[in-house]
């Protein structure tokens, strides 16, 4: 018999759609993949340069577990620069991955029952992850018309004394909504006068639209920056998904306990990679800005035409490169004589009839969405949605 936790773990739904997606294009069928959860640009150059440069100049032996000095210093200079954030290198673990850092950061909070308070809908890993550590997810329900945001009634109701963290995920994944400023304060006081951490995965800060702006917990009080683990990378803003390099910035003391637990799991994240985010993070930015401004131009215009087809409806994504789509009014219809029961088989039936991959929104917690990532070329989001569209005129 394996191990009874380990077995009721689900493998994540996201990869599993994209995976299929990708066998059946590599069956030489014209499938449209919205599934993507990573950036479709390459690495800039002067990353993958100095990659290479990195392996020549010998630099392919273990680091400290907790990353190098100078990519905690790059990392501890750009908190400063872009959110005025002073920490210390100590105060910084460098992962294989923002994911990574995650599991770190429960296997340094959790003790068997403690509560974390996850609003629905969530990016798939967090639950997992706080189960994998002896924790009790809680789901925080939202609405829709609210942004999908966490309010101060729902979390009063969901803390007890076994509640130990919040998890914070904005711009939000899947959602692509963000947090403003005062109700992000709001939630800091409520969980500074709680003793609750907040985990605040800031992953998705560079990709923000139009006046919208990100703010970190860490920034209001003395308190909430205590209670506050950073949790970022150089995936999505850098289109580095593939390097794995994720980091935190917490207490010293948070981040002496997850550099100890590294060190005996993973040691150090991958030498050569912690090169390259030491040249993403410390050279030029223009590269971010190109990739923001591509992604906008086709978050626009999929907002546009998705908002015209019928019964599906949606807000207007203010960061990430996620659309949250409500698929409500298909649900109950019928399609070639089957019936649509969930979000989950209106991607199976589009899968199948119209070849166009949708992430089902069962696994974020929200059946009757679905989730599209604009992470791909125009003409696959004018194909795809014209696919759709013909798929949903079909329903009956
Ligand atoms: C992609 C993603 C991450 C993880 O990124 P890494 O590649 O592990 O650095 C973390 N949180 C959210 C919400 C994400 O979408």
């Amino acid at each position: 018999m394996l191990s009874k936790k380990a077995l009721s773990i689900n493998p994540s739904p996201t990869m599993a759609i994209d995976s299929k997606a990708k066998e059946m294009k590599s069956q030489g069928l014209d499938v449209i993949g919205f599934g993507a959860g990573e950036p479709d640009f390459d690495t800039p150059e002067h990353i993958r340069e100095a990659a290479i440069k990195a392996i020549n100049e010998g630099h392919t032996r273990y680091t400290p577990a907790a990353g190098t000095p100078e990519l905690k210093e790059a990392v501890a200079a750009k908190l400063k620069r872009e959110n005025d954030l002073s920490y210390e290198p100590n105060q910084i673990v460098i992962s294989n991955g923002a994911k990574h850092s995650l599991s770190n950061i429960f296997t340094a909070l959790l003790n068997p029952g403690d509560e974390v308070m996850i609003p629905v809908p969530y990016w798939v890993t967090y639950p997992e992850l706080v189960s994998l550590n002896d924790g009790t997810p809680v789901a925080i329900e939202t609405a829709e018309e609210n942004g999908f945001k966490a309010t101060l009634e729902n979390l009063g109701k969901a803390t007890n004394n076994k509640t130990k963290a919040l998890v914070l995920n904005s711009p939000c994944n899947p959602t692509g909504q963000i947090y403003g400023e005062e109700e992000l304060r709001r939630i800091a006081d409520f969980c500074s006068d709680n003793d609750i951490y907040i985990i605040s995965d800031e992953i998705y800060e560079h990709l923000i639209y139009g006046d919208h702006r990100q703010t970190s917990t860490a920034s209001f009080s003395e308190k909430a920056r205590e209670l506050t683990i950073i949790v970022n990378g150089v995936s999505k803003s850098y289109a580095m998904t593939g390097w794995r390099i994720g980091y935190t910035a917490s207490t010293p003391e948070i981040a002496k306990v997850m550099s100890s637990i590294q060190s005996h799991t993973a040691s150090n994240p991958n030498t050569i990679a912690q090169k390259a985010a030491v040249a993403a993070l410390n050279g030029p930015q223009q590269c971010v800005e190109e990739m923001r401004i591509a992604f906008d131009k086709r978050r626009k215009y999929m907002y546009e035409q998705v908002t015209a087809i019928p019964h599906l409806h949606a807000l207007e994504p203010q960061g990430t490169f996620y659309m949250f789509v409500s698929v409500k009014e298909a649900i109950g219809k019928t399609y070639n004589g089957t019936k649509l029961s969930s979000s989950d088989n209106f991607a199976s039936l589009l899968l199948e009839n119209r070849k166009v991959a949708v992430v089902p929104g069962t696994g974020f917690g929200a059946p009757d969405y679905i989730r599209l990532s604009f992470a791909t070329s125009m003409d696959n989001i004018e194909e795809g949605l014209k696919r759709i569209n013909s798929f949903v005129e079909d329903l009956q």
